[in-house]
């Protein structure tokens, strides 16, 4: 892993996520690795780097490649947002705030392209290097979207407290949807919720037209999801978005 940051051996693919409106709301980046010519998926490498500290680093390149591309794509006049993956240890480093600003003066990039997503369990982290690298990404202009929601623990109270602007729903909803009545349930009742607290909310992992059309019917402002698109590399992201131009 160590060899692949060192060698050219990362890649960010992209995932558009798409409004119901038809606008593309932003762009997922998607880490993608290569070791000895093989690929590895990020379900295996990313809980390894997590372990062993690298994450730290790769989340640094997915930083500057990310906000990279934001500033590609608007250099070809496509204003698109970049949603980029941000990782526990990452918060827990003194240096993300550091890490962050790098990125976005090496890009030349309005910090209004970028996204972070962040899992729930982060935003309600009390120590205080945590609570001070969301202080300063609030600070700086980034936008902050609750990645993975309704998995592990979740506290609906706290909900109220998170300075996040987008909720995305997860998989483990939007697969059991529409057959599954109690699914749908929760999944209305969590929209519903995150619209009062004027959130945007998207459902991840839409397969299925019958997914899609649940979750325009119970409110959601936009899915991601192979259904519409799978994650490309930048070059078919850029043909993609062109085909696409809606933004
Ligand atoms: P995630 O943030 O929840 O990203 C969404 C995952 O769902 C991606 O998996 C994506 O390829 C996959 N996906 C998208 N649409 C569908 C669909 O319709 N069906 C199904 N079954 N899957 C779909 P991927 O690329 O394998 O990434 C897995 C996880 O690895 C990500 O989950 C994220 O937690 C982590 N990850 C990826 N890149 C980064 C990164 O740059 N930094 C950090 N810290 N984590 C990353
Ligand atoms: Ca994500
Ligand atoms: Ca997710």
């Amino acid at each position: 892993l160590f060899n692949a940051l060192e060698t050219g051996g990362l890649q960010l693919h992209y995932q558009p996520i798409i409004g119901f409106d038809g606008r593309v709301l932003s762009v997922e980046a998607l880490m993608r690795c290569k070791i000895n010519g093989k690929e590895v998926a990020p379900d295996k490498f990313i809980p390894v780097a997590e372990k062993t500290g690298l994450i730290v680093r790769l989340g640094e390149w997915s930083l500057l490649q990310g906000a990279r591309q934001a500033r590609h794509l608007l250099d070809a006049g496509l204003r698109t947002r970049v949603a980029i993956n941000v990782s526990r240890a990452q918060l827990l480093d003194s240096k993300f705030s550091q890490a962050l600003h790098a990125a976005l003066i090496c890009a030349r990039i309005d910090p209004g392209l970028i996204e972070l997503e962040l899992t729930e369990s982060l935003f309600m982290d009390n120590s205080s290097v945590v609570q001070a690298n969301l202080r300063s990404m609030r600070e700086c202009g980034v936008s902050l979207s609750i990645d993975d929601f309704g998995t592990g623990y979740s506290c609906l109270a706290n909900l109220k407290d998170i300075p996040a602007s987008k909720l995305k729903l997860d998989r483990a909803f939007v697969q059991y949807l529409p057959q599954d009545r109690r699914a749908m349930a929760v999944v209305k009742a969590i929209v519903q919720l995150g619209k009062d607290l004027g959130m945007t909310v998207v459902g991840e992992g839409v397969e299925k037209q019958e997914q899609m059309e649940a979750l325009r019917e119970l409110g959601v402002d936009g899915i991601q999801g192979y259904y519409y698109a799978h994650p490309v590399h930048a070059d078919a992201l850029f043909s993609w978005l062109k085909e696409n131009r809606q933004t």
